[in-house]
């Protein structure tokens, strides 16, 4: 009797243990198709600019070089193939930080007011190339303090306003607001009349790689992951984000925050 019992415990054991392979091999698995999503999603971005700097110096050796004017214009336009495959570097850089190493917080007191303007400065020169009007809408102008990473949330508010221009129509507006919310909250919303996202694809703009029109954006520039980012970033906070869009009248994201203490 005592031999049957064992043998029951050790079948059980055993199936148990295979079982817990199977599970892990199942993640590892699933980890495996992601990695290699990812390979393939990194070398397509990287192919187009890539492409296109070895297309300007082809041509550079092929004897633009001699003429003085030729030779700058497409030097220039190598500069700015380069520039593009170093933005999506940081990008998958940012991407890999979040998303590998956990995110770390470095959280302090400051005012968001400050920030917005901040960020407005950087890229009032990006929105005027489409004369899109940068407008900032509060009951409180000169300062709502608030806790958080300050470096990253002006990262958020970056990738925000930067596709608020990029799919934002010329002549255009952006508008950041902030209201205060209860349980010592506020929200921070960005708002653009540009093209809009169909509700199909509003689920998945926050996908790493995801992009509605795939020419369009491209064309548009960026890594397709400003939004995951951004996504990356609130949630690491423990706040929220949102996205209320119609095709045709525009977007509104918007995130929360706690207030300082
Ligand atoms: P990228 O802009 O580099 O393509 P993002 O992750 O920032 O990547 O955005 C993903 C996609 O979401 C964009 O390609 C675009 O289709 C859509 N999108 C993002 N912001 C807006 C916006 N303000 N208005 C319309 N579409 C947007």
């Amino acid at each position: 009797k005592q031999i049957t019992t064992d043998i029951k415990t050790l079948t059980r054991d055993v199936e148990r243990f295979a079982q817990d392979k199977k599970l892990e091999i199942e993640t590892l698995k699933i980890r495996e198709n992601y990695r290699k999503e990812f390979i393939g999603n990194v070398s397509h971005e990287l192919k187009t600019p890539l492409f296109t700097v070895q297309g300007y110096i082809l041509t550079l050796l092929d004897g633009a070089l001699k003429d003085k004017k030729v030779r700058k214009k497409y030097l220039k336009r190598a500069n700015k193939g380069v520039e593009r495959l170093i933005y999506i570097v940081k990008d998958l850089d940012m991407i890999t930080q979040l998303e590998v190493g956990g995110l770390q917080l470095y959280q302090e007191d400051f005012n968001i007011v400050k920030l917005v303007q901040n960020v407005f400065d950087l890229l009032e020169m990006k929105a005027a190339r489409k004369n899109i009007t940068l407008t900032f809408d509060t009951d409180y102008k000169e300062s709502i303090f608030v806790n958080a990473d300050r470096e990253r949330i002006q990262q958020v508010l970056t990738n925000l306003v930067v596709n608020s221009i990029k799919y934002g129509k010329p002549d255009g507006t952006t508008e950041i607001s902030i209201e205060h919310l209860i349980k010592n909250k506020v929200i921070v919303r960005v708002t653009d009349n540009g093209e809009g996202i169909e509700k199909k694809n509003i689920q998945r703009i926050f996908e790493r790689f995801y992009r509605v029109d795939k020419s369009g954006s491209r064309k548009e520039g960026g890594s397709g992951l400003g939004l995951a980012i951004v996504k990356h970033i609130v949630e690491g906070h423990n706040e929220k984000i949102y996205v209320e869009s119609e095709i045709g009248v525009g977007s509104e994201f918007s995130f929360t925050l706690e207030k300082s203490k």
